[in-house]
């Protein structure tokens, strides 16, 4: 199967503060969504120009506009 739901889509998000990438999928990022850093523990919120990069690769990968 070559087509993949996007359920399936994966983000990566750079922590702003110990700079690890973490997979999220698609479906749990939204704007307000709480993220948690696996690394350093740290948790933030999703908003803002933060929100907007990672609006830009949801779109990338989902292929949506
Ligand atoms: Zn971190």
């Amino acid at each position: 199967m070559e087509e993949k739901n996007v359920e399936d889509h994966k983000i990566s998000f750079s922590c702003p503060v110990c700079a690890h990438k973490t997979d999220y999928p698609v479906t749990h990022l939204m704007e307000g969504a709480i993220l948690s850093c696996p690394f350093c523990k740290l948790t933030l919120k999703l908003h803002g120009h933060m929100w907007q990069d990672v609006l830009k690769e949801i779109r990338k990968v989902t292929g949506k506009a």
